[in-house]
């Protein structure tokens, strides 16, 4: 379809037509597209790390592809947007391309970047256009939507697994397919805690603000009530904001930037408002999002706002890898472990952040536990956020490598930082049959006895 890129003063959306003020941003974040692409050499070594190329075999689903396609994206938005659109939507951002490039091209900002432009110029499909702008931007209707969703879900699911925790639906629903997939908590963790401020004890003065992510909230509440024993039992002080919002990477990902700068300010306020030595999260997307993607994205923003940003971003930290750099705790001396953990590694963590040494550590603190290592920990295990639900079978292929992985260490817990990751592996091994129970190494921490 040829699309008219005209002036109006209405968004209309899918029909190409734009408010000047529109044109004016989306010609802003072309330059800087077109900035960013001049570094890549088309050497071709991402396409070795890509998991996607790695099922599909498609240069096009490869970096270097993908930048090809946008270096002429200024055609591509006349001649076929969709298609643009599309062939960018078929990537993890999982960063491995990121951390194989040589010449060191923001692959992932470039990629973001150019899902903006795109969403901009052919407008949100209405679906994620509702979910996003109606729901997700708004952190209380969300969690109130999300609350009632809880309270009803066991109308239409069905638990299969004790041990991993799944459910599925309980009559065929062209969303859920055949996932195996943990459902909402009964109580969210920001119902079951209220705010607070926790002064800091034993640590010397140590204190941090708690980012609490959705999926850890909603879904694995028991990860933040662990985060929070530990924070304790070490006498560091928390600050917990209520009515925390998304980090807004899953609006960013659609390319609605709107709701992820909406997202960004709220949260930014929110965690301004008390003084405290490091940010922590628990979830390796948020703390990823927090470090590398806030500032990256913020660069149309007054001086001072990106300086805000900057200034949370740089005291971000992962929960593993805070507790290890302030505690190093010591590997538990024991002859006998009863429980064998492998760790898979989430990209957010290992490839974007470096921390991967930190959960292991956690890890072997636990003298009922002992580590065994499966065979590539690192690779990417298929989930990609939006990616699984609109790829399901590349990512199921993908996750289906890595249940394997798992299942042949002989472990009976397999250890990850991510609480997406946790998702996707909790529903291969589940569909498969393998009843290996998912955790979080905090969880794991926060077991050994004071
Ligand atoms: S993105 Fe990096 S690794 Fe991939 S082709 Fe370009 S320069 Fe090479
Ligand atoms: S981010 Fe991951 S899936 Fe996307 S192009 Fe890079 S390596 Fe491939």
């Amino acid at each position: 379809m040829k699309h008219t890129f005209c002036v109006d003063v209405s968004d209309k959306g899918h029909n190409g037509l734009k408010k000047m003020s529109d044109i004016k941003a989306i010609a802003h974040l072309m330059r800087e597209l077109e900035d960013g692409l001049v570094a890549c050499m088309r050497c071709g070594m991402c396409q070795a790390v890509c998991p996607v190329f790695s099922q599909t075999g498609r240069e096009a689903d490869v970096a270097r592809g993908k930048l090809a396609l946008l270096d002429g994206l200024m055609q591509e938005m006349f001649e076929n947007p969709e298609g643009a659109y599309e062939r960018l939507n078929r990537c993890l951002l999982c960063g491995s391309c990121a951390a194989n490039c040589p010449s060191g091209v923001k692959v992932l900002d470039i990629f973001l970047q150019a899902r903006a432009i795109l969403a901009g110029f052919l407008g949100l499909p209405p679906a994620k256009r509702m979910v996003l702008r109606g729901l997700l931007a708004h952190p209380q209707i969300f969690d109130r939507v999300v609350e009632w969703a809880s309270r009803f879900q066991t109308i239409f699911t069905k638990p299969v697994d004790d041990v991993i925790g799944t459910s599925c639906a309980r009559i065929a629903s062209p969303l859920l397919g055949g996932r195996h997939f943990r459902t909402l908590a009964p109580q969210a963790f920001h119902q079951e805690t209220p705010p607070m401020i926790i002064p800091s004890g034993t640590s010397g003065g140590l204190r941090v603000g708690f980012f609490v992510g959705c999926l850890i909230d909603k879904v694995f509440p028991q990860i933040a009530r662990a985060s929070l024993k530990i924070l304790r039992r070490y006498g560091v002080g928390v600050f917990l904001p209520g009515t925390q919002g998304c980090c807004g990477i899953p609006a960013l990902s659609s390319g609605d930037r709107q709701t992820f700068l909406s997202l960004l300010k709220h949260n930014l306020a929110l965690f301004e408002a008390q003084a405290y030595d490091t940010l922590v999260t628990a979830c390796a997307t948020c703390t990823s999002t927090i470090k590398k993607v806030w500032p990256a994205m913020v660069h149309d923003q007054t001086a001072e706002f990106q300086e805000r940003v900057a200034r949370l971003s740089v005291k971000t930290q992962d929960i593993n890898a805070f507790m290890v750099s302030q505690f190093n705790p010591a590997p538990a001396v024991t002859k006998a472990a009863k429980t064998v953990v492998t760790c898979h590694d989430p990209c957010h963590l290992k490839k974007s952040l470096g921390v991967f040494a930190e959960p292991r550590q956690l890890i072997r603190a636990n003298p009922d536990c002992r580590l065994v290592e499966m065979n590539d920990p690192d690779a990417c295990c298929g989930m990609g956020g939006t990616f699984n639900l609109q790829y399901y079978e590349i990512s199921t292929k993908l996750g289906k490598i890595k249940g394997k992985r798992i299942v042949d260490t002989g472990a009976s817990v397999v250890a990850t930082g991510c609480p997406a990751c946790m998702m996707q592996i909790s529903d291969v091994l589940s569909r498969a049959g393998n009843r290996v129970a998912v955790r979080h190494p905090i969880e794991i921490f926060a077991e050994v006895e004071n």
